[in-house]
């Protein structure tokens, strides 16, 4: 840790399928845990329905689920993160469980990590799937379970943003809310973790695509993420907040 004065943060990452918290925030992840802080993530389903390989490769189905947490725990080791937190759903079924009983587990990870900053998708999830949108809706349950809103230790919810002219060229339909540039993270020093956690997912073909775009693409680049409204009202003045702007 550079900075020994500073308190440590931990931060936890709620996400749907291998490869998201990547997508996410790899860039974000490798800094805190280069400076000494705990990086978790939660990861609520297998991946099973993605693509089956990629450059030649052809992995069964069956098959699937492990190749794809195989490239996930090699990840978080090369970010510096904790092995991640597999909840075993599958793909695509996680909005059939209730969602208070998916909070619940969420919750018990909570209290196990005490985490500072909790990042999870926004509403929209992004890109409407399904099993994004219902990690969003249960980890706020939790996150609202585990947060005291007097407490001066409330955790920061944050949801991974994208510009209102990116949205539009990519035709997303998010919530307004994931519009939000509250807290735009430089990862120029990181970003070569990001490429390749991203090309490690062989097995994923938008993962391959995602990291070919970010190799060719100018200009400096950042993770972006909006602060939930279920965060604190005095979030701006939250001890993560400044510290996340000062990375
Ligand atoms: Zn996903």
């Amino acid at each position: 840790m550079t900075s020994t004065n500073k308190k440590s943060i931990v931060w936890l990452g709620v996400y749907g399928h291998p490869d998201d918290e990547t997508s996410a925030s790899a860039g974000t992840m490798v800094k805190l845990s280069d400076e000494g802080h705990q990086v978790f993530v939660i990861t609520a389903t297998g991946g099973e329905l993605g693509t089956l390989g990629t450059d030649g490769t052809k992995i069964r189905r069956e098959d699937l689920a492990s190749v794809r947490e195989s490239e996930l725990r090699a990840n978080m080791k090369a970010y510096g993160a904790n092995p991640p937190f597999m909840l075993r759903y599958v793909d695509q079924e996680l909005e059939k469980e209730d969602p208070e009983v998916l909070a619940i587990k969420i919750l018990d990870i909570m209290h196990m990590v005490k985490p500072n900053v909790v990042s999870t998708f926004g509403p929209s999830g992004i890109s409407n799937h399904p099993d994004h949108i219902a990690i969003h809706i249960s980890t706020l349950i939790a996150y609202e379970k585990y947060t005291n809103p007097t407490s001066e230790n409330a955790p920061l919810l944050i949801y991974p943003s994208i510009p209102e002219d990116i949205a539009k060229m990519y035709n997303l339909q998010l919530s307004p809310v994931e519009k939000n540039m509250d807290l735009i993270i430089d990862i120029n020093e990181t970003i070569g973790y990001k490429i390749e956690g991203l090309k490690n997912y062989k097995s994923q073909e938008d993962a391959q695509e995602f990291a070919a775009h970010l190799s060719e693409r100018e200009g400096s680049h950042f993770e972006s993420f909006a602060v939930s409204d279920s965060s604190p009202n005095d979030w701006e003045s939250h001890p993560v907040v400044k510290y996340l702007r000062s990375l």
